[in-house]
């Protein structure tokens, strides 16, 4: 298995995982919920507090020079990781969920009227349905709905029928956070856009696990959030094509973003900073950087190879467990490494807690995707999602103590 021979001296640089000095085993696969960060992330956060600490565009001492140099390096390298064409088209935001509402408001808002269409899958997470349920009230717009095949995966052919003249604004997931599906988002970008379609993907679940390149997916928008890659809480990204921000509204308005303030008007910059007003998260943005520097040692190919055996494994062993019903597409090509499933007859938070009992975090709940697990005709689901870092042997506990969930409720 790749990476298997460096996998031990990977999990060193996660103190979370040191068993020795914790005193303490867990088995983390809640890794779709937020990953764990390693110490040189942590260090580069703590080294930002420690010595370099100033508010970073606000003055010319050595600090606050300093300060904007470290944030905007950070811009640089998160252009570079997404091939953006240029660090303008990177926007510092708290999350996806933030980067998702700045199109709302400064994109969608603006730009869509009655009877035009928004497009979004049965996949969403919530904060890639909500928000288009309040565009679509504010504007008139009418929100489409596409579903999935058989294999729990975006259905084109539903995909193609729902796209039409009508629709302005596609979003879509780039990896679903309960079923894994990837959908072919150059496929969809290019049938968007040639029906003169925006597309809009939600990247929190892609960005960490495979490789992307927004030059290559050609979307006009891609949410990241920091905290699923191995960065600190509170950061996160939005790309966006430059001609396109440039044409936008502020998201919010304040200091840093003004070009001019006067007593009547004001007048902003452009993008990045348009849309970056106030005080930003300068430290997350540092540790996002040295986060990605981090995944690109080990290499992103590596990573989603590692993961997708790991998934591959679990799923095969878990296909044989007769009481398991498993959401998950077999034999995809592309596929993340979030495993949805349910124990016959037993609700998912008992599998939770029950799993608990054995150090084993998996999550139970409906994952943010309501309208998802109602399509899916279940109200919930225990979800084991898995990184890099896990390893075989986890993979095989966790199947050994499902075994025991029914046991335990005999
Ligand atoms: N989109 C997907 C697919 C997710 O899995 C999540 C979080 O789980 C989000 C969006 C929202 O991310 P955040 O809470 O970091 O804004």
């Amino acid at each position: 298995m790749l990476l298997d021979d460096k996998i031990v001296k990977i999990r060193e640089d996660f103190s979370y995982l040191d068993e020795q000095k914790l005193g303490r085993k867990i088995i983390y696969l809640d890794n779709a919920a937020t990953s764990q960060k390693p110490n040189c992330v942590i260090d580069a956060v703590s080294d930002y507090y420690k010595y370099q600490n100033a508010n970073p565009h606000r003055g010319a001492h050595y600090l606050t020079v300093k300060a904007t140099e470290a944030y905007e390096n950070a811009r640089s390298s998160i252009a570079k990781f997404i091939n953006a064409k240029s660090s303008d088209e990177i926007i510092f935001t708290r999350n996806t969920t933030e980067s998702l509402n700045l199109i709302a408001y400064s994109y969608a808002l603006e730009n869509l009227k009655k009877d035009d269409e928004i497009l979004i899958t049965i996949l969403e997470h919530h904060s890639n349905f909500t928000t288009w349920h309040y565009v679509a009230e504010k504007t008139g717009a009418k929100l489409k709905i596409v579903y999935l095949d058989d294999n729990f995966s975006v259905d084109m052919t539903d995909f193609e029928n729902k796209l039409t003249s009508k629709t302005k604004l596609v979003s879509v997931t780039g990896a679903s956070n309960v079923t894994s599906c990837m959908p072919d988002i150059e496929k969809i970008v290019e049938l968007s856009h040639k029906n003169g379609a925006i597309v809009v993907v939600d990247g929190a679940q892609l960005a960490p696990h495979k490789k992307v390149d927004m030059q290559k997916i050609n979307c006009d928008f891609f949410a990241i959030s920091g905290h699923k890659m191995l960065s600190p809480m509170g950061i996160g990204i939005l790309y966006g094509k430059k001609d396109i921000l440039d044409n936008m509204k502020p998201f919010m308005y304040g200091g840093e973003m003004i070009e001019y303030v006067y007593e009547d008007y004001s007048t902003f910059t452009l993008s990045p900073t348009r849309f970056e007003a106030g005080t930003m998260n300068v430290g997350g943005a540092i540790g996002l950087a040295k986060a990605i520097e981090y995944m690109e040692a080990i290499g992103m190919d590596n990573i989603y190879e590692r993961e997708r055996q790991l998934s591959e494994y679990a799923v095969s062993q878990l296909n044989k467990i007769p009481y398991i019903d498993i959401y998950y597409p077999q034999n995809a090509k592309n596929v993340g490494s979030a495993i949805a499933f349910n124990v016959k007859e037993i609700h998912p938070h008992d599998v939770a807690s029950i799993l608990d009992n054995f150090n084993i975090a998996v999550r139970s709940g409906h994952h943010c995707a309501m309208p998802l697990h109602k399509y899916l005709k279940i109200n919930a689901s225990c979800r084991a999602s898995i990184s890099f870092y896990n390893t075989k042997q986890e993979i095989d506990e966790f199947l050994t103590h499902l075994e025991d969930v029914r046991r335990t409720l005999g």
